[in-house]
């Protein structure tokens, strides 16, 4: 028996204000990493992101923005993780991938702009990403 597997295009929508106020965020945190939990629900490989969460003992210094994920509670809306490189490309490093959270990883690059905003997924291929209004 063979079948076929639906194939959904996979995508990140995130809305405006959501977008500007990880944007905001991110300014505030510079020059140090900002990290944030992305809110939202994911259909049909459609990864709607709605709302923002400040973790709980979240550290942050100009190089890596963590959290342990045990601290975390369980939580069906908490989909992902965003955070800022303050000075490098909006690519995953090894340590982002190796602390991935969730089903997608946002990363915004200096200057914090609309189009320095990228999604990955957790093999740290790019996801398209949208703004929804
Ligand atoms: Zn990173």
């Amino acid at each position: 028996m063979f079948f076929k597997r639906t194939k959904y295009e996979r995508r990140v929508v995130l809305h405006r204000e959501v977008l500007d106020s990880i944007l905001s965020y991110c300014q505030m945190k510079h020059p140090n990493e900002g990290v944030l939990i992305l809110k939202g629900k994911s259909k049909n490989g459609v990864i709607t992101v709605d709302g923002l969460v400040i973790p709980p003992f979240s550290n942050s210094g100009p190089t890596f923005a963590g959290f342990p994920h045990s601290f975390l509670p369980f939580d069906m809306s908490y989909i992902g993780m965003v955070h800022s490189h303050p000075s490098g490309p909006a690519t995953p490093s090894v340590t982002d991938l190796h602390n991935f959270f969730g089903l997608v990883s946002v990363i915004v690059g200096f200057p914090y702009e609309d189009k320095s905003v990228f999604a990955w997924d957790s093999g740290g291929k790019q996801i398209p990403l949208e703004v929804g209004s």
